[in-house]
């Protein structure tokens, strides 16, 4: 798969650490891959907020002119890929507010099922929303408890909130860190100095120098102020749902996800995809990145040799012009190319994490054909994607994901493959281990944790108008 699915966004703050600006801008770099279409970053000092957002990457938004307005030993910073709501900059995140609390920033990764009903529940008691991103509706509840502390206001606000989130909220005096009770998105702790840091994921603490303590739990809140940290469990526990495909396809492979190594864990799905695919070739080449570390595995398990089949641009926008149909494939081309040296006359085994539409797939098999490989197996280490995701992961609808309108023979002749095979949900499971039950796998089973009546993938798209004081 090469950019089907999208991340939702990626969070990080750092607290106690005179240049915690300047970290976080560090750290988002690291989480750059969760979230491409906006960005930002909030600082604290002496109780006062200063906030910098802007549309784009990391490297596009802040120059030094903004690190340097961003004083303080506290910041927040957030990436963002628009699961509901469009990409507009009133959408960007941390959320800055001004409110009965004082200022509040919050930055949210995850999507909420009931949204549209909070939402409309906050305006009709007068709450004027400036943003369409679903975060928004957290704010607003946190601005309009009648719990007196802040601390107590987040828990107030989360209560009234279904779906995932792996949160961050800062106000004058503290940071309340929080994560959904069934852990959908992944959150971490680590520290830094006599300081705190707690992010999406560990590869931003590797670039900052923070040492890694723990994972988040599900469910837990922890409240950092005064140098102290403490944490509590302020809801009833829930059947765990980590997002498995944080560990497929999403998550950095150099991180730690849910305390599992990601990059094992990877191979350990390319091993027992090459277990169950029981095929033979001459090479086993990946689909990059994400096909890379199943691809060792796989090669690794198979005794089937490891060859580089492609070349990717990692140069690429995420926005690019199409030209007329002059030049077939396009798109895929201009991100990945084969090399035909490589892959000519070749039995080639091609490992892939997911196949989505089906169309990108298609165009990489005919692309090797192109290139001369004799025959196409196509191995995918993870089960048929069938289902959207509701829980922050941009999707597409089930009538465009091809598993779920076709079988894997409809598929198989459709990418135009000699053999195509999945990884079972058995096999992902058997991976996953002792823990395998506290794992969301709705996109292969259908099985969803939390519904709401008004679940849908996107739940609203509205324009508003900005009218109250979001910074
Ligand atoms: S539906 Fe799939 S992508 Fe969404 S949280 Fe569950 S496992 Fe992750």
């Amino acid at each position: 798969m090469i950019d089907e699915i999208q991340h939702d966004c990626g969070i990080i703050a750092v607290l106690g650490h005179p240049e915690a600006a300047n970290l976080v801008y560090l750290g988002l770099y690291a989480l750059q891959h969760r979230g491409q279409e906006s960005c930002g970053i909030v600082s604290r000092r002496d109780q006062r907020m200063r906030v910098a957002k802007g549309m784009g990457l990391v490297a596009d938004v802040f120059d030094q002119a903004k690190l340097d307005q961003l004083v303080g030993d506290s910041a927040l910073g957030h990436v963002r890929y628009s699961t509901t709501g469009s990409s507009r900059l009133e959408n960007a995140q941390p959320i800055l507010v001004d409110c009965a609390k004082g200022s509040v920033a919050v930055a949210h990764n995850g999507n909420l099922v009931n949204s549209l009903e909070v939402r409309a529940e906050l305006e009709s008691r007068g709450s004027i929303f400036q943003s369409t991103s679903d975060s928004e509706t957290i704010v607003h509840l946190i601005a309009k408890s009648r719990m007196a502390s802040f601390e107590d206001a987040v828990v107030d606000a989360l209560s009234k909130v279904r779906g995932s989130y792996s949160l961050i909220a800062m106000n004058q005096d503290m940071l309340v860190a929080a994560r959904d009770p069934r852990g959908f998105r992944p959150l971490v702790l680590g520290t830094l100095g006599d300081g705190y840091v707690i992010a999406s994921e560990t590869c931003a603490f590797d670039l900052i120098g923070a040492k890694y303590s723990r994972e988040v739990e599900p469910g837990e809140l922890i409240v950092i102020g005064g140098g102290e940290l403490r944490n509590y469990f302020p809801f009833p526990p829930r059947r765990k749902a980590r997002c498995v495909f944080e560990l497929i396809y999403f998550a950095r492979p150099d991180s730690l996800v849910f305390s599992k190594p990601t990059h094992i864990v990877r191979k350990q799905f390319g091993a027992k995809l090459a277990d169950e695919a029981g095929v033979s070739g001459d090479i086993v080449i990946p689909v990059p990145d994400s096909g890379i570390c199943a691809a060792i595995g796989f090669s690794e398990r198979s005794g089937i040799f490891r060859e580089k089949g492609f070349t990717r641009n990692h140069y690429v926008g995420r926005t690019f012009i199409e030209p007329k149909q002059s030049i077939r494939y396009f798109g895929v081309k201009l991100k990945l190319n084969p090399i035909r040296d490589a892959v000519a006359g070749k039995r080639v085994i091609v490992i892939d994490d997911s196949i989505v539409r089906g169309t990108t797939s298609k165009k990489i098999i005919d692309m090797l054909r192109e290139a001369g490989a004799k025959t196409i197996h196509y191995a995918v280490t993870s089960p048929p994607y069938k289902h959207p995701c509701m829980y922050g992961i941009d999707t597409p609808t089930e009538e465009e994901l091809i598993a779920n309108q076709h079988s894997v023979e409809e598929i198989r002749k459709f990418i135009g493959a000699d053999t195509l095979s999945y990884l079972s949900m058995k096999g992902l499971l058997s991976v996953l281990g002792e823990d395998a039950k506290g794992y969301c796998t709705a996109c292969f089973s259908g099985k969803y944790p939390v519904v709401h009546k008004s679940s849908k993938v996107s739940q609203f798209d509205l324009f508003r108008f900005p009218s109250i004081n979001i910074r």
